[in-house]
């Protein structure tokens, strides 16, 4: 996970800190020499770092602690304060044009990047906000970037517009877009072509586009794997041809972060944007304040809630609860609640976004996770019979040598799952009578 270290050093500046009652100026000098070093580690440029510093430091000073904060924590506060600021503060959404205005949308990058998949993984976005997306293939160079955009156009169910490799792209542009108008779509991408440096062909090539056709907005697809590289290409593409956003890709891999604290300060477009992994839903809005939150170690509980609302079958949410208090679930449920986590991103995904879980613990965690338990698990469920996962009494112990056998494990498994499962059962009976009173007499819990 991005930040890792820089979440483990900072989290350790403050514990010092949080362990001291009051604290001198050279504690707060010491600590923001540490968060310094930290975030010139993490890869954040080092005239942001400065500027960042230099602001803490004025706050940290000047600062009338606040009630119920020790100074501590007002220099924790003042340090995420900053952290979100330093993002820019605020979530931006991509500007589209209302109703049934067609909002043309060029996408550019360095070859690699992640252009194509973002493209399709945000058609997807607004396409499941009810607008109708077009993808135009206009990457006529790379040999199966067109093929790509399909493939990607396909899983998300979204048009592609291609008129193969041998039209110039600023003609495809203006055909997509004409397509788009008389197929009443009101979203167009322009998938444009990459190169592995930024040079002159590509630049013209894109500011051609632009001047023939009318680009609402210019998102720019940075790779966070490359550290200062992305700085530095976001800051090109954005003194040449003018960008409005950038989105940040490979945010999910070790990279230590450090792009996504210098874009805003550096070229002063928003990151809008952040590709958390290879699939097309992998992508999620760039909240500022949501980001420090994760850097700082406090969680990000906003993101799973949301993450769990996606989710969630509301009348299946209902049933569920219900057989909850009932205790009268079966293994075919226990099977869906498995398949939720898994829809959010499987269990370390999940548990990346508590507070308090972040950096190093995490890998401690992942260690303890068990992912090949999990698939052992549902082999077992899966070799039951319907009859059998919703009445798991009629387990005997013939019924379980048989899926041991079709699930591949010793018998000991399955013996140890519904034995499980039976105590889990045991403990729902039980739980509207512990919470006593009132509660547990309107059966609520
Ligand atoms: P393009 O050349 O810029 O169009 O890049 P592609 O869309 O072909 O992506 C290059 C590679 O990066 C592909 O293998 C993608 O699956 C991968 N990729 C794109 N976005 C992400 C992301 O957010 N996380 C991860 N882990 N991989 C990504």
């Amino acid at each position: 996970m991005a930040f890792e270290s820089l979440s483990d050093k900072l989290q350790n500046v403050f514990k010092n800190l949080r362990s001291k009652g009051k604290l001198t100026e050279s504690d707060v000098k010491t600590a923001l020499k540490e968060v310094k070093m930290a975030l010139l580690e993490a890869d954040v440029s080092f005239k942001v770092v400065k500027q960042f510093i230099k602001s803490v430091q004025e706050r940290a000073v000047g600062a009338d602690v606040m009630n119920g904060l020790n100074p501590g924590q007002m220099v924790i506060k003042i340090v995420n304060e900053e952290l979100v600021s330093l993002m820019g503060s605020e979530m931006k959404e991509i500007a589209l044009k209302p109703g049934n205005e067609i909002t043309v949308i060029m996408m550019v990058g360095l070859q690699g990047a992640g252009k194509t998949t973002t493209t399709a993984k945000l058609a997807a976005k607004l396409k499941s906000k009810g607008r109708v997306p077009l993808l135009a293939a206009c990457d006529v160079y790379r040999p199966a970037a067109i093929q790509q955009l399909q493939i990607n156009g396909e899983k998300v169910g979204v048009e592609v517009f291609s008129m193969g490799d041998k039209q110039k792209p600023v003609n495809i542009a203006k055909a997509a877009i004409e397509h788009a108008k008389s197929h009443n779509m009101n979203v167009v991408f322009l998938d444009t072509a990459g190169r592995l440096h930024v040079d002159e062909d590509m630049m013209n090539e894109l500011i051609e586009i632009k001047e023939a056709v009318q680009v609402d907005q210019t998102l720019l697809v940075v790779d966070a794997m490359t550290g200062q590289d992305a700085v530095n290409v976001s800051q090109m593409f954005n003194d040449k041809i003018g960008i409005d956003g950038v989105v940040l890709t490979k945010l999910d891999g070790d990279t230590r972060g450090g792009a996504a604290l210098s874009i805003k300060a550096t070229c002063g477009k928003p990151i809008l944007y952040a590709g958390m992994g290879e699939k097309l839903s992998d992508l999620e809005q760039f909240y500022p304040e949501r980001m420090a939150s994760r850097i700082l170690g406090m969680g990000d509980v906003m993101t799973l809630i949301e993450k769990a609302q996606a989710n969630l079958d509301e009348a299946k949410a209902k049933e569920m609860e219900q057989k909850l208090k009932k205790a009268s679930f079966g293994f075919d449920d226990y099977l869906e609640s498995m398949n939720q986590m898994k829809n959010m991103g499987g269990i370390s995904s999940v548990l990346s976004m508590m507070p308090g879980i972040g950096g190093s613990k995490m890998k401690d965690i992942e260690g303890m996770i068990d992912e090949s338990a999990l698939a052992r698990t549902e082999a077992i469920i899966l070799s039951m019979t319907p009859k059998e996962r919703a009445n798991p009494d009629i387990l005997n112990p013939s019924r379980k040598k048989r899926i041991a056998a079709g699930a591949g494990v010793d018998i000991s498994e399955v013996n140890r799952l519904v034995k499980q499962f039976e105590q889990s059962r045991k403990m729902m009976k039980q739980l509207p009578g512990m919470m006593g009173g009132k509660m547990g007499k309107r059966g609520k819990f």
